[in-house]
């Protein structure tokens, strides 16, 4: 049959694979040894972009980078960008910050999930007990960049910063959050039953007003899902009391950057955390919650778990739930049998322990 008349289902799902820089380059290439070893029917490809090709040719992104992403694949998976080489970072912001930017990947879905008691600081906690996720509102807040720098070097110096939230924006993040809760359930199979709004309204009074009102009106068309709200430095405080409260959390840009570091500590550390960059229906990119972590770079040592975990989230989005599976199940097994990086208390390095998922995922 003519490849182009299958239905998009049958067709080879295209990824295009963008690891970057520091320890992106050796944790990718570890998602990627993992993917092919699940048999999963993928065609992969890769691109360069990253500090390199900046110092080299200038360039960040090409003129029609975004658009072609867009067209020619199903899905991205990216490492981390970010390099000292780059002071200004312009490149990491070109690439990252456009491309969830300029697709307009609005939902960032970031689950924070125990695999192993061990790996939690907390004491007296099992993996039931961690498994819920954060959707941070991932194109608006203050990472648009908006305001500015007056007097500059003036003992009258000004900065403002503004916090961007539009009705449309909110509203969006906000009905995904009550539909993600409806369409998955946790680790154990029970329903996720819960979305739970964050803000900080009662400071930031004109933005978190229309979060609140907002989310009134959603969550009033999802009377079978409990909703609840709590205030940013609340919700810090009850992640590390008492986790198991939490299922689906929804917030703005920056409660979300900053609750997901907090919560990849209940999980492991940054090494462990896995995410997704959604706008449902158009190409989506998948990144490790962790940057290009420049003290590691180059060493071997980083833990590539997130980016394998990451690895399988993007798998389950593009319809092959099996094969995300064995590669979870083997990531539960490594961690177990300690068959891991040094950060999670393993012995191994960062090749060794792809490796040994790539070869538990083909042979489980
Ligand atoms: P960004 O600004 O991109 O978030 P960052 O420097 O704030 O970057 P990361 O690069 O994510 O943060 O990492 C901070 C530290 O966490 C690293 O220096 C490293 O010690 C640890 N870390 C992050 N990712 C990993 C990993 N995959 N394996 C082991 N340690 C990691």
């Amino acid at each position: 049959m003519d490849s182009k008349k299958e239905p998009q289902e049958r067709r080879k799902k295209r990824i295009a694979v963008i690891p970057g820089d520091g320890i992106g380059q050796e944790v990718i290439p570890q998602a990627v040894k993992v993917i092919q070893a699940s048999g999963a029917d993928v065609e992969l490809t890769d691109f360069d972009w990253g500090a390199d090709r900046y110092l080299r040719d200038q360039l960040t992104v090409p003129p029609d980078g975004f658009a072609m992403l867009g067209r020619d694949f199903d899905a991205i998976l990216v490492g981390a960008f970010g390099d000292p080489r780059v002071k200004t970072n312009i490149h990491a912001k070109e690439i990252l910050l456009g491309m969830r930017f300029k697709m307009d990947l609005y939902a960032n879905v970031r689950p924070v999930r125990l695999l192993d008691a061990a790996l939690c600081p907390l004491k007296g906690v099992e993996p039931k007990d961690v498994d819920f996720v954060v959707l941070r509102e991932n194109t608006e807040g203050v990472y648009t960049d908006a305001g500015g720098v007056f007097k500059q070097g003036t003992p009258d110096e000004i900065a403002t910063q503004e916090d961007i939230n539009t009705r449309k924006g909110v509203e969006r993040i906000i009905r995904y959050a009550f539909q993600y809760c409806e369409r998955h359930t946790k680790l154990d199979g029970s329903p996720r039953n819960k979305v739970l709004m964050c803000d900080k309204s009662n400071a930031m009074t004109h933005a978190g007003g229309l979060w609140q009102r907002v989310f009134k009106e959603v969550s009033g068309e999802y009377p079978q899902i409990i909703a609840q709200h709590m205030y940013v430095d609340a919700l810090c405080m009850q992640m590390v009391r008492d986790p198991r409260q939490f299922d689906v959390i929804v917030t703005n840009n920056m409660f979300g950057d900053i609750i997901t570091d907090l919560a990849a500590g209940l999980q492991g550390g940054l090494g462990m955390a896995a995410s997704g960059n959604i706008h449902p229906g158009k190409t989506s990119m998948f990144e490790p919650v962790h940057g290009s972590a420049p003290p590691i770079a180059g060493k071997n040592m980083a833990n590539p778990f997130g980016s394998i975990l990451t690895a399988a989230m993007m798998l389950a989005h593009l319809g092959m739930a099996k094969e995300a599976q064995k590669i979870e199940a083997a990531v539960l097994g490594a961690v177990r049998q300690k068959k891991t990086t040094q950060d999670i208390g393993g012995k191994l390095e960062t090749t060794e322990a792809g490796e040994w998922v790539a070869n538990q995922v083909s042979h489980p």
